[in-house]
């Protein structure tokens, strides 16, 4: 799943609209995990001036980049984070890693060759699902336009729900997946 849906939906289901203290852990739950892949691609891309291509067939794929996002996207260790957090009372941790937790469970059905090992560190386990957030060959335009509606239609829910300076994020997310649909997926 992309990283801002991630932030609208994590925002929607754990209730960061109603209890605005918990909104920023949320977020930033929501979109670490993906945080890695942010900074892998800008540097491989913008320093080092590599093609697309070879950032995910080549980059992508080292160990240690491979081991940090998929560590990340961990579905034991973002609960256990989450279980103490609770433990200790500490409510913006929980929410935080109750973030991450949703993260990792939303991007688990949809990775096929891409699929992170979302057990580590117990398990190198990887589910290859049959359908993908973007790859054509997996129904990949169908997804990314199913998920797009999600976004936008919880996106519409928010709305009435948060004050302006939120509008303007759930604004920016709804153009960015119209503008992103329209280049991954030319006519
Ligand atoms: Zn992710």
């Amino acid at each position: 799943m992309q990283t801002p849906g991630h932030a609208v939906l994590n925002l929607a289901l754990l209730g960061g609209h109603a209890s605005p203290a918990l909104a920023v852990p949320i977020l930033v739950g929501a979109v670490l995990p993906d945080v890695p892949i942010a900074v892998l691609y800008l540097r491989e891309r913008y320093v080092r001036g590599l093609s697309d291509e070879r950032i995910w067939s080549e980059s992508y794929q080292r160990p240690f980049w491979l081991n940090l996002i998929h560590g990340a996207h961990s579905l034991p260790l973002s609960l256990l984070g989450g279980v103490v957090a609770l433990a200790l009372g500490v409510a913006p941790l929980a929410a935080f890693f109750a973030s991450v937790f949703l993260h990792a469970l939303a991007d688990f059905p949809l990775h096929v060759h891409d699929a992170h090992r979302h057990f580590l560190p117990f398990s190198q386990y990887r589910f290859i699902s049959p359908i993908s957030y973007w790859d054509v060959r997996y129904h990949g335009r169908a997804v990314a336009l199913g998920e797009a509606l999600l976004v936008l239609g919880v996106s519409a829910w928010l709305w009435p729900r948060v004050p302006g300076a939120a509008r303007a994020g759930l604004a920016a997310v709804t153009v960015w997946y119209a503008i992103n649909y329209w280049k991954s997926f030319p006519r």
